[in-house]
């Protein structure tokens, strides 16, 4: 048994006399304290679940159909589910400060081990105390272990069971990532969870290729799952397979045996149809222990992520909403607004009326699109704080719906609002 395991508490509690507490309350006071590795060592005190920020506990909250409310703490404070994390691949979330993203009430980000080993080096990020005191986020950090990069950049990567080996995307230097490598360099920069070293195979991938990919995602599975000791830090595994349901269910089984404190669905939204992925969400979700947290890795857009909380998933990441956001796209409820677009030159309104950021409490269409035509820095950076706060707001109300048990009407609302202007 792990460290991570012995202090891990997960319960699953349906109550409906907590409904409507929405709202985030108070975060843990856990300092930042993560720091070099330190083999053994607790870094915040192990074992009760009571423990104020000391330890990681999954309740689910209520249940509406599939669809699960829940609340996941963390020694960096409690994230409410089904959450939204934006993505921070090099130590931030493009454009935003955390100050922005607290007040968007950003719970949860994510940074990337692949990206941050190469620039500016674990170790280095360590030396100064850590991912959370570098990027200056005191609230929870998941790190992708650079699985994901096994498929992006395919053509930068030799792979076998010891390791992927990747060249640099920036300077050809040679990065080995073995499980171990991916464990240490995320014990390394501390974040709260860490995720297992997997092989995702794309989406056109066939049977063999996929075969072998979920048979190496299971032997990198153990190895990580020994090679893990920091006591501040949950290990989550990844289950991969596509849309084969057979090799999703062998993969399944067999990393809920290794029992994991938590489980991904990896190897959605790589070139498969959204129909089939929509498809295969239930079904995979169902595979997973219903007391564990469930994280649907980079997927999506607003309607997949409706279709991620009706299969049963409590954690979603994309780069879209800071993505979209620099092209001068926005999420409204009311359908995208391209704001380049000529229609926006003298509109006074805001983007969307009823949003409470910034971006929408203070500016116009009329400017935004003013500052996207003159390449101004200041327009990427609106809109995307826009977008991370329309994310984030939607998954605020959905919480809200599945408390109440209304989830299925919210759906429908969303995808028929969305629907009519698409
Ligand atoms: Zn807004």
């Amino acid at each position: 048994m792990t460290l991570a395991k012995r202090q891990w508490s997960s319960t699953i509690v349906s109550t409906a006399n907590e409904k409507s507490k929405d709202g985030r309350e108070g975060k843990g006071k856990a300092p930042i304290r993560s720091g070099p590795r330190r083999r053994g060592a607790a870094l915040l005190s192990a074992g009760s679940a009571s423990s104020a920020g000391a330890s990681f506990r999954f309740t689910v909250r209520h249940t509406d159909g599939k669809a699960r409310w829940g609340r996941f703490e963390t020694p960096h404070g409690p994230v409410d589910t089904p959450t939204f994390m934006p993505v921070g691949t090099q130590a931030t979330v493009k454009g935003l400060t955390p100050e922005q993203l607290r007040s968007v009430e950003a719970h949860i980000l994510l940074g990337n081990t692949y990206h941050l080993a190469l620039r500016p080096g674990d170790e280095l990020i360590a030396s100064l105390g850590g991912l959370h005191r570098f990027m200056a986020w005191d609230g929870p950090i998941l790190t992708d272990s650079g699985g994901f990069q096994v498929f992006s950049l395919a053509d930068l990567r030799h792979i076998d069971d010891r390791a992927v080996v990747f060249k640099s995307h920036i300077d050809g230097a040679i990065l080995e990532l073995s499980p171990e490598r991916a464990v240490e360099i995320q014990e390394n920069l501390g974040s709260d969870i860490a995720m297992v070293l997997d092989e995702c195979p794309p989406a056109d991938a066939d049977e063999a290729r996929l075969r072998q990919a979920v048979r190496r995602t299971l032997i990198w599975a153990e190895r990580c799952q020994k090679a893990h000791r920091r006591q501040d830090q949950v290990q989550f595994a990844i289950v991969q397979g596509a849309t084969n349901l057979a090799l999703r269910e062998q993969c399944a089984r067999e990393l809920v045996a290794m029992d994991f404190p938590g489980y991904a669905l990896g190897g959605f939204s790589v070139g498969e149809s959204p129909e089939a992925m929509h498809a295969a969400l239930e079904p995979c979700a169902d595979m997973l222990p219903r007391d564990k947290p469930r994280y649907l890795m980079g997927v999506g857009r607003p309607e997949d992520l409706l279709a991620g909380v009706a299969a049963g998933i409590d954690m979603f990441d994309c780069v879209l909403p800071t993505r979209n956001g620099r092209n001068a796209s926005a999420f409204t409820m009311d359908g995208p607004v391209k704001l380049r677009n000529a229609c926006h030159r003298r509109d006074p309104r805001p983007l969307e009326s009823d949003c409470p950021c910034y971006t929408c409490r203070t500016f116009s269409r009329a400017y935004l699109h003013h500052l996207f035509h003159a390449e101004e820095m200041l327009g990427p950076i609106l809109v995307s704080l826009h977008n991370v706060a329309f994310y984030l707001r939607l998954m605020a109300q959905l919480r809200s719906a599945i408390a109440e048990s209304r989830w299925e009407m919210f759906r429908q609302v969303c995808l028929a609002r969305w629907r009519a202007t698409t």
